[in-house]
């Protein structure tokens, strides 16, 4: 009897730890067996999308670079348009997913929004930008055949998330001062005339121009209006050197041919045009 015993003790003692060890393996089996279905019949009514706002952007560069610092460096953009059909079909380039953020607008704001990024797709088109001659700056202009490709990828995007003609900007209204692009040669009004984005009625502007000719210039109402239309701005009375940049952003979208950043009755009428046609 007592032999028995000893046996079943040492027995037991020697199977113990398979009998852990299969034990362990069934729970682990168990974990690894769970898993979940989803149920997508009950879609909720209340939701929007992330993005809110499409901004424009020239690369500086030519098309090899724009394309190599776009999918190899620290920045991006959804959407790249070469100068040039490169091929039969009129190719651009998705670099990034639409539902994904692109690192294309740095610090900026608009419409009380700051970090663009988060809510905005970013198109990069390939243009040199600028040069600084005795004359004076140079811009360089856009191809045709980009405003046509920006035509069609602008009114699609805008199509597809109801994106505000006001909420159509440049990089230099969303970063006044530190950014130039798209530049003073951007189409803006011909997108207008095609569905993309703001523009002013010119015989309104020539009225309002007229009775703004007579009254004193109030800062303060300007950097009011400014910022009302998307601007960021401080509402300080005073003309400091953020609001010249603003004013100069303005007018590189809307009045061109002047954006020295002085404030003036043209920029000022059409702003108020804006605002009372958008606002
Ligand atoms: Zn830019």
């Amino acid at each position: 009897m007592r032999f028995y015993k000893d046996f079943l003790e040492k027995s037991l003692f020697r199977i113990f730890p398979f009998i852990l060890l299969i034990s362990l393996f069934t729970a682990c089996g168990t974990a690894r067996k769970f898993s979940f279905s989803i149920d997508k019949n009950y879609p909720a009514k209340s939701f929007n999308s992330r993005v809110r706002f499409l901004v424009m952007h020239y690369t500086a560069l030519d098309f090899e670079s724009s394309l190599r610092i776009l999918t190899q460096q620290g920045v991006s953009a959804h959407y790249l348009v070469p100068q040039t059909p490169l091929d039969k079909k009129n190719k651009l380039f998705l670099l990034v997913s639409e539902h994904d953020r692109a690192w294309h607008a740095g610090v900026s704001s608009w419409q009380g929004r700051s970090n663009l990024n988060d809510t905005s797709i970013g198109i990069e088109i390939v243009n040199l930008g600028y040069k600084d001659e005795p004359q004076g700056r140079l811009w360089f202009p856009f191809t045709p055949y980009q405003i046509q490709m920006i035509k069609k990828l602008a009114k699609d995007i805008i199509d597809r998330y109801k994106i505000h003609p006001t909420a159509i900007v440049g990089h230099s209204d969303i970063a006044p001062g530190r950014k130039q692009d798209p530049g003073i040669l951007f189409p803006w009004k011909q997108l207008y005339q095609a569905g993309i984005g703001a523009w002013y009625d010119e015989d309104r502007v020539k009225e309002l121009h007229t009775q703004l000719q007579n009254q004193e210039l109030n800062i303060l109402k300007l950097q009011q209006d400014l910022k009302k239309y998307g601007y960021a701005l401080e509402e300080s009375g005073i003309l400091d050197e953020r609001t010249e940049k603003v004013i100069q952003a303005f007018q590189m979208h809307f009045r061109p041919s002047d954006h020295s950043g002085v404030p003036d009755t043209e920029s000022l009428a059409i702003l108020k045009n804006l605002l009372e046609k958008y606002f």
